[in-house]
């Protein structure tokens, strides 16, 4: 049982983005921070792009472009270190 993201998270989450985006134009972290905005505004934000597990809140609010849950994380990371 997880806790989904308040109306005030969201938005104090979409500042945090849209400053990552201005202030590090061309950058993968701007890059994420994009598709996250983009994510928030086709309401699939906070929700996993692999499997469509919601994301935690506390996650979210840690890294607010994360587009993974930690277990696809973890698989992710995983197949990273072996390439
Ligand atoms: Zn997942």
């Amino acid at each position: 049982m997880s806790e989904s993201l308040t109306a005030q998270q969201l938005l104090r989450i979409r500042g945090k983005l849209e400053a990552i985006v201005a202030d590090q134009p061309g950058t993968k972290h701007a890059d994420s921070a994009t598709a996250a905005l983009q994510r928030m505004r086709s309401g699939e934000y906070g929700y996993c792009i692999e499997c469509g597990d919601e994301i935690s809140a506390a996650r979210l609010a840690a890294r607010p472009d994360v587009a993974l849950c930690v277990d696809c994380q973890a698989l992710k990371d995983e197949e990273d270190e072996d390439a």
